[in-house]
């Protein structure tokens, strides 16, 4: 049966937590802000490394540093590990329950460091170690992305948390005498599960932050940061896919291009800043106005386009007239503005988008040319 020695494994554990840290450390100076949590991250497994100094010089130093500090400094930093992901899913820390528990743990270390009780001191850190380790499995699986990340991470937790709930279990037969140094199968498994685990969540959570910052950059990449619509070359991508479907499987596509009218007068009349307000305000009411599989896209100054997939041209004028009469009613706090709207729908002939685009844009002048805030359908 395997027998290691737990103060290796302890000291172990706290180098690759340390070394994880400084991982976070740097991770956090060097993501933008807006992903949060990684200070928390980052500082929890340095007290985890210090309570790893202390456990490690358990019978060398006082007990009142080797038990009672050790122990309420590992709780501070895997609580802080736990309020690291609330902070990353955007939640509020909670910083009341933690910390009573916290003191309780402490207050009870205390006791035990007068009347001194290896079982009691070992139930006592394997139930609150379950509970912290279990709500921060639930937080991660109920939250996260459905990814390695989330997955290796959540694991880790759940390990972690069995491990603690047969600590809890085994600590009923355990002496009043410290054990934690004495070489048993048990005390090898219970302390390499928790050294494994700890570098487990430390990777996971650097994982997490790295698919955070994708997530991030690919929203960038593909969305319009005004209007928050899709980019041209977005909008295009997703068109042309939606062609290839429909070149194997035929199907109604309409598009409608959208151009607001007289802009350049909101713009010289109310200054810019208003102008760009009346863009994000045309948006918002468009994309409220367009069913969830259509595609919204900015494609120039206040030129706007929309995919309707398995649209009839009949439906995609009704869009379009809901659309116009929409931004027509306005907002009252903004400059009045119409919109002109060309709509075409895509045809069994057309071989490139080009040509549905083109249409959409002929029948688009032929609106402006028809006195504006109009509806033109491609012929
Ligand atoms: P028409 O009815 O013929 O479309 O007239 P228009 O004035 O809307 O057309 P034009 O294309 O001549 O002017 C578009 C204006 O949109 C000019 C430009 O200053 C303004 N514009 C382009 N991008 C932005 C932007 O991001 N913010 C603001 N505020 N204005 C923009
Ligand atoms: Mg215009
Ligand atoms: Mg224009």
């Amino acid at each position: 049966m395997l027998n290691l020695d737990p103060r290796s494994i302890i000291l172990m554990a706290g180098v690759m937590a340390l070394l994880m840290s400084v991982v976070l450390f740097f991770l956090r100076r060097n993501y933008p802000p807006s992903i949060r949590g990684l200070s928390e991250w980052s500082a929890g497994p340095v007290l985890v490394f210090i309570s790893t100094l202390f456990f490690g010089a358990r019978g060398m130093i006082s007990d009142l540093l080797s038990v009672v500090a050790a122990n309420v400094i590992l709780l501070v930093g895997l609580v802080l590990l736990y309020f690291g992901t609330q902070r990353f899913f955007g939640l509020p820390k909670s910083v009341k329950l933690w910390s009573t528990l916290v003191f309780a743990a402490a207050a009870f270390f205390i006791w035990t460091h007068v009347e001194p009780h290896y079982g009691h001191r070992v139930m006592m850190m394997a139930l609150i170690m379950s509970a912290l380790s279990f709500s921060h499995f639930r937080l991660i699986w109920c939250r996260g992305t459905r990814s390695v990340a989330t997955f290796l991470t959540a694991s880790a937790l759940l390990i972690q948390t069995l491990a603690q709930v047969y600590r809890f279990v085994d600590a009923f037969s355990m002496p009043a005498d410290d054990a934690l140094m004495i070489i048993s199968p048990t005390q090898s498994v219970v302390v390499t599960t928790y050294a494994v685990c700890i570098l487990m969540i430390s990777i996971g959570v650097v994982l997490m932050a790295t698919d955070r910052l994708r997530t991030e950059l690919e929203h960038l990449a593909s969305h319009d940061s005004l209007t928050g619509t899709l980019t041209r070359r977005a909008l295009i991508d997703i068109c042309e896919q939606e062609f290839e479907r429909g070149k194997r499987k035929p199907r109604e596509t309409s598009l409608l291009v959208m151009d607001l009218d007289h802009f350049k007068v909101v713009n010289d009349t109310y200054g810019h800043q208003v102008g760009d307000r009346v863009l994000v305000d045309f948006a918002a009411r468009t994309k409220a106005l367009l069913r969830r599989p259509d595609h919204l896209g900015r494609f120039g100054g206040e030129e706007f386009v929309a995919l309707l997939p398995e649209t009839s041209l009949d439906e995609a004028v009704i869009v379009a007239e809901r659309v116009r009469a929409g931004v027509e009613q306005g907002d009252a706090k903004l400059p009045t503005c119409t919109v002109s709207i060309g709509v075409a729908q895509s045809q069994p002939g057309d071989t490139t988008l080009d040509a549905l685009l083109a249409r959409a844009d002929a029948a688009l002048y032929q609106a402006k040319a028809e006195g504006r805030n109009c509806v033109s359908i491609a012929t």
